[in-house]
Order: structure tokens, then sequence, then C-alpha cells
């Protein structure tokens, strides 16, 4: 439809005028939340795939696992809030059981930890009983009580090796048990049998090879939650934590990465001289992305939504964090 020039001032304008009028609404939102964070002694932990305004408000940016440490380490704070999905949020109650933990939105579920439940696990618990269970984080709590160990994307493979059995029960990412079987040579058996990370398998093969072509020096990192055929064409293959480091030490200038897109805010801000190019475009988590500024204020200001484990529960989900933070990595 054609627009007349006046039109497409005005429409112009308008636009401006609204990001102007969001951009101060930020601000106040922000000096708010710094406000009630000091008021109630709290800490905001943002996961790597998190809103850039939100990164940008955070005590601390990382990954699942380094943000629940981070938590253990903060002595003063009597408040976590956890901007991120209730998996992590649940690892941070888990770890510290005397500090408040919120999540600012009650919705935002990670699909994959779901895809685990308690009764699938006794199911091959009861076909494979001499077998150690070893679970990705991204798991509920009551999972994480039915196992031995728990792993990251970061350190899976050294957990598998560190297990002491050459047939693993692993879950609940079939692609990052494909990564661990390739990388420790032992045999690893998916629970379930096709779990996977809906935001990650959005990745083909096809986009990156065309990239490379546009950027030929480029190199190519993907996320252990790809698809194998993915994990086949990469230079790299890591943890969103491995991937912020492996950028520090690399010479290259351009980068593909394979990974929830929220990434890119952080790498940016890290490398101001390096360019970075999502694998395909708009790879979101919705998940991670339902919470926004307003509702990180609204969980401070009302102590919403608190995440709490039963003890019984806890103790044993503790434990297979502990075994983990056990081994060096
Ligand atoms: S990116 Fe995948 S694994 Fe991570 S929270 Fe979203 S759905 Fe879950």
């Amino acid at each position: 439809m054609f627009l007349g020039k006046g039109i497409y001032l005005s429409v112009r304008l308008e636009t401006v005028h609204n990001r102007l009028v969001y951009k101060a609404k930020s601000m106040t939102l922000t000096d708010e939340i710094i406000k009630l964070k000091r008021e109630k002694k709290a800490v905001i932990l943002a996961h790597n795939y998190q809103r850039p305004e939100i990164q940008d408000i955070a005590d601390y940016v990382g990954d699942s696992i380094e943000l629940s440490r981070r938590a253990v380490e903060e002595k003063e704070a009597e408040m976590i809030v956890f901007s991120a999905v209730d998996f992590m949020a649940e690892s941070a109650a888990i770890l510290n059981p005397e500090k408040k933990v919120l999540l600012p939105s009650l919705g935002a579920r990670c699909p994959m930890a779901q895809m685990l439940t308690v009764h699938e696990i006794k199911r091959w618990k009861v076909l494979y009983p001499l077998v150690p269970v070893v679970l990705y984080v991204n798991t509920l709590a009551s999972a994480k009580a039915y196992c031995d160990i728990c792993c990251t994307s970061a350190n899976a493979a050294e957990v598998v090796n560190s297990v002491n059995a050459e047939t693993v029960l692993f879950g609940p990412d079939r692609n990052l048990a494909e990564h661990v079987q390739r990388e420790t040579g032992k045999t690893i058996i998916p629970i379930p049998e096709r779990g996977f990370c809906p935001t990650h398998v959005l990745f083909q093969p096809e986009d990156t090879r065309m990239l490379k072509t546009r950027y030929p020096d480029a190199v190519s990192m993907v996320h252990p939650e790809c698809t194998v055929e993915m994990q086949d064409i990469a230079d790299f293959i890591g943890s969103t934590s491995q991937m912020c480091r492996y950028v520090k030490k690399s010479n290259a200038e351009t980068f593909i990465v394979a990974t929830e897109e929220g990434i890119l805010h952080r790498l940016r801000k890290e490398n101001p001289g390096k360019k970075f190019v999502l694998a395909y475009e708009d790879v979101v988590c919705p998940n991670m992305k339902l919470n926004t500024l307003e509702r990180l204020y609204a969980s401070l200001k009302e102590e919403k939504h608190v995440i709490t484990i039963p003890e019984a529960v806890a103790k044993k989900a503790r434990k297979a964090l502990e075994r983990m933070f056990e081994l060096k990595n």
C-alpha cells in the first residue's frame, strides 16, 4: 500500500516517540530495580539467553551452573532473583536452602526438562538396574533426585568419564548424549529416547554452510544441544560459557553462532572488535524470553515467585549436584 509522504513521516515520528517512551520507562524501571535490590539484599542472576536489558542490569550473567555457584558464593545476599527458566532457579534453591529464590516469570519452564519424568527414570532403572544415571542439569529437581550425578553441557564428557561404568543412562537431551558418546567412547543410553531442546534443533547445517560462503574465514561454534549434523560441521562445540572463553582466545574475527540469540549480546559486549552472526536468524527460546524487565521488577517488589523444593527431594538432588562440583571443571 502506498502511503503519502506526510503519513510516512507521522508513522516514523510515532515510532521514534514510542521508542523514547519505552527507553524512558526502562530507565525508571532499572532505577527502581536497583533500589529494591539494595533494600532487599538481593542478587540478580541472568542466564546468557536473557534479554539484553536484563543482562545489563544483572549482577552476574552466565550459564546455569556458573550462576548457581555464584549464588552460593554470595554470602551477604538474602534473596536471589534468577532470571532464567524453572530448572535453573530450582538448582539455586537446592544449593541455597537458606535464601529466598525468585523466578520472575512463573511460566518460564524449559520444555526439555519436562521431557524426563521420575516415572520415565524409574522405568529405565528397571531395564538397566546396574547402570548409573547421569542427568544434565536441565532437569527438574524431582528427576535430579533419582540420578547418581549431574552434569552440564560444559562438563558432560568429564562427568561420564568419572563414572566407573562403560554404559551410562543419560538424559534428557539426546543430542548431548550423542556428543558425550563420541567424546568418551562409552555406551550412552539416552533417556527418554528422544529428548531434545526445541530451540537448538532449529539450527540446520545448510544455513551454516551458506553463511560460510558469505564469511569464508568465520569460525562456527555449535552448542551440543544442536543436532549431530550440526555438531559434524562445527569448528568448535561447547556450552555458552565455553563459547565466551573460546572467542576471547581466538584470533578469528567472525563467528557463526549456533545457540540461542541472547548470547550475542554478551559476546558483542565482551568482544567489540569481533563480528557475530547467528547460524539461523532469530532462533529464540520463548521460555527464556518470558522474563522481562517489568516482571523482574514485580518479582523483586512482591517477592514472587518463590521456588521451594521439598527437603526430601532437595537433599537427594543436592548430592547429585555436589558430586558434580567435586570434580574439577
Ligand atoms: S534453550 Fe532449550 S534447553 Fe534452554 S531453556 Fe530453552 S528450551 Fe530449555
